[in-house]
């Protein structure tokens, strides 16, 4: 399908120039130069499109019976199923990301629209037992107008995530994408168009986040934010929802323990850590950005993740053959290098990498080296707070104890990874680990159907899988007489 055009915001159906915003180039972060032209909205954007939104909501969707609802959203998945390979290459010239990257994770969600249309018209509740006086049960109904905000990583997962569920629960949705990473969502607007959406089903408005997205948190007509991104900014967003009692759902940020015992499989782990310390540059928080490695193999460990480091292709985003593209923005750049500062004055072993990379047809783009560090202690701020980039810390430690006690060091609680051949080991320490997801003997295995959030300072909420579903419905209980009489309270 052509058609994709990114310098109109879609409100109600409609494709309408900016109020009270503009028009502005999005930049290609391995060129520094600007790829496109995207529509950007302001507030009075996002109050036209909440009430499209509204309107959509108190109308045609809620009439809709929900095996119709399904129908459209397998419409729009088997549409997008189909457009795989343009998407993943807006969201690349957008975010940097390797296409080899963009085109795996994209490929996969399809399934999961397709799995929550499938949940739509299954949203039933349960009967309540009572005595035979009353009958009583509970129906589940969409909350009303979501507002998505979505980070600039993964553009289109962020929003399969969000919009999936809560278009098969029977809300209606404005998405707000990063700033520096609109495009794509554009792209995913016209495919719901394709499809047949009832106007202002989905609306798809860019914008900055304290402008745009400020006012849709803000808005009284929106009942729920699902939200991916920083902790500051949930915490701004949740200090703005309160006069509304906004509900809210946070995907934040995560440092991930990944964890190797002696006694593993090193070969599989070694594969798994590598790939996970420098998948999507090191831009997501499910990465494995601390690396635990049992004292006996962490020599093997730390020489396999400096030869790894020497393999990794990195280069210009669209060409096949790279791994690793640029960081995605010249300031999460700047953090990375920041970083890597921060682990050599903390005195910390820069074993490979630490450069941005500055030569030939590379050199305009924000491009950084596959970076190792060892001898990091849990304490170092390299092993607290979140990089965002192809930055692996690895430590050592002695025992499951230690290992246990260093991966619930920090505040974060998103994901972790262990390593072990011991079953025995593995589920102690899973249970003892805390955070929302916990794989053993494989790494980063996400689908539409296994619940993703985090615990601590990670988030709120989960999505996907069946609980995916639970932010975006309310329960409501009706009991019901089955004799009619009411006594006169004040008879005796
Ligand atoms: P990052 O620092 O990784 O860019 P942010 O949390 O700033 O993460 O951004 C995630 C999303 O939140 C983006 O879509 C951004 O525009 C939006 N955002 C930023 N500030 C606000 C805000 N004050 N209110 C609502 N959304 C915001």
């Amino acid at each position: 399908m052509s058609g994709f055009r990114f310098d109109r915001l879609f409100i109600g159906g409609e494709w309408v120039a900016p109020l009270d915003g503009g028009v502005r180039p999005s930049i290609d972060p391995s060129t520094g130069a600007p790829w496109g032209d995207v529509a950007f909205g302001g507030v009075r954007d996002i109050d036209r499109a909440v009430a499209a939104a509204r309107d959509a909501f108190e109308g045609p969707w809620r009439r809709m019976p929900p095996w119709e609802r399904a129908a459209l959203l397998r419409r729009f998945a088997d549409l997008y199923a189909t457009q795989v390979d343009a998407l993943a290459e807006v969201e690349t010239r957008d975010n940097g990301r390797a296409i080899r990257e963009s085109r795996g994770d994209i490929s996969l969600h399809a399934q999961y629209y397709h799995w929550f249309a499938s949940l739509a018209d299954k949203l039933g509740g349960r009967t309540i037992p009572m005595d035979n006086s009353v009958h009583a049960f509970t129906t589940r109904h969409p909350v009303g107008v979501v507002g998505a905000i979505t980070p600039w990583n993964v553009p289109m997962m962020a929003a399969a995530w969000k919009l999936g569920p809560a278009l098969a629960a029977g809300c209606t949705v404005v998405l707000k994408p990063a700033e520096q990473t609109p495009a794509s969502s554009l792209a995913l607007a016209r495919l719901f168009e394709e499809a047949g959406f009832p106007p202002g089903v989905v609306n798809v408005v860019p914008g900055d986040g304290p402008v745009a997205g400020a006012a849709l948190v803000a808005h009284p007509d929106v009942a729920k934010i699902s939200f991916t991104g920083e902790g500051a900014t949930a915490k701004t967003i949740l200090k703005a929802g309160a006069d509304t009692l906004t509900r809210c759902t946070f995907e934040l940020g995560g440092k991930a323990p990944h964890i190797i015992f002696a006694d593993a499989d090193i070969e599989n782990a070694i594969n798994a850590a590598t790939g996970s310390a420098w998948a999507l540059c090191g831009q997501s928080c499910a990465l494995g950005s601390r690396v635990l490695v049992e004292r006996s193999v962490y020599d093997r460990v730390v020489d396999a993740f400096k030869e790894r480091a020497g393999q990794v292709r990195v280069g210009m985003p669209l060409d096949p053959a790279t791994h690793m593209g640029p960081q995605a923005h010249q300031q999460q750049l700047d953090k990375t290098l920041s970083y890597v500062a921060i682990g050599k004055a903390e005195g910390a072993e820069l074993v490979s990498g630490g450069q941005r990379i500055g030569g030939g047809d590379l050199a305009a783009g924000y491009f950084v080296e596959p970076t190792v560090f060892a001898s990091v202690s849990a304490g170092m701020r390299i092993a607290q707070e979140e990089i965002f980039g192809p930055v692996a810390a690895i430590i050592p430690f002695e025992g499951e104890e230690e290992a246990v006690a260093i991966a619930n060091s920090t505040p974060y609680g998103l994901a972790a990874g262990l390593w072990s051949g011991d079953t025995g080991r593995a589920h102690r320490v899973a249970a003892r680990i805390e955070a929302g997801m916990v794989w053993v003997n494989t790494y980063r295995y996400i689908r539409w159907s296994t619940p993703y959030g985090g615990v601590k300072a990670s988030g709120w909420g989960r999505e996907n899988g069946i609980e995916g579903l639970d932010p975006f419905l309310e329960t409501k209980t009706t009991i019901v007489s089955t004799t009619g009489q009411f006594p006169n309270p004040f008879q005796s």
